[in-house]
């Protein structure tokens, strides 16, 4: 059986009960996976002297469990969507489509940009008054961590987790595109959650000012909302561009 009918088989004649399990099972395996290669990765930088930490001060006492604990309601919560999306195609309400050629591309593109429009919305709203509280779990990682991408309240899980059902509805993208780009989200995430500046390289250090934007927005808190580019920022906090992005 080739690829394109494991994915037809999966997507439209599996157990709903098979579908949800997988899907946990593979939104823990890439939240873990990735974390740890960060993790160690990171490490590895700072013990040669190649990276250095942007914020020194200590994790808060099970800062961890916290974040792990958090990620968990989000996987859970991820893998529910994944769920509604297949149930939505399979009754003719969602389409997509099969192509594995250039496709993939073009689908990946324009996901990603309304990746980094949907975040900076969603994360501008959980910063208005009624929702700050709830958001606060997610800032309670002032010293960040690659494990503190999905440690979110799990009400703001289901705001951010609306990214791929809404486009969904305006436009039919290859089952492949939708699967690469939680690897891509949760990757670039994780990246904006290393609190370490790269001691070497110019492009690959501009590359990683990802990792300190996202660290000023978590210690100076009403800076730098966007996801992986500042663009947003740029667009609506014209502040930004002067204070973190010299
Ligand atoms: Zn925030
Ligand atoms: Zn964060």
């Amino acid at each position: 059986m080739d690829i394109i009918e494991v994915f037809k088989e999966f997507i439209f004649h599996e157990s709903l009960t098979l579908v949800v399990f997988t899907l946990i099972l593979l939104f823990s395996a890439l939240y873990f996976g990735i974390s740890m290669l960060f993790k160690l990765t990171i490490s590895c930088l700072i013990k040669r002297d190649l990276a250095s930490k942007i914020v020194l001060s200590k994790k808060f006492p099970n800062q961890l469990k916290h974040e792990i604990l958090h990620s968990l309601y989000s996987v859970l919560i991820f893998a529910l969507y994944g769920l509604l999306i297949i149930v939505l195609i399979r009754n003719g309400i969602l389409d997509v489509h099969f192509k594995l050629d250039y496709f993939i591309f073009i689908d990946l593109v324009i996901l990603i940009i309304w990746n980094e429009i949907h975040f900076y919305l969603c994360h501008r709203i959980m910063h208005t008054q009624p929702l700050i509280r709830l958001h606060a779990v997610h800032h309670k990682s002032k010293v960040v961590t690659p494990f503190s991408t999905y440690s979110f309240h799990p009400i703001e899980s289901v705001l951010n987790g609306t990214v791929l059902i809404i486009p969904m509805f305006f436009y039919s993208f290859g089952v492949f595109a939708l699967f690469l780009f939680p690897i891509y989200h949760l990757t670039f995430n994780t990246i904006g959650h290393t609190n370490i500046k790269i001691k070497w390289g110019n492009v690959f250090n501009k590359s990683i000012k990802i990792s300190s934007r996202h660290n000023s927005h978590h210690t100076k808190f009403h800076v730098s909302y966007g996801f992986a580019t500042p663009y947003m920022d740029y667009l609506f906090t014209k502040k930004t561009r002067n204070q973190y992005d010299k």
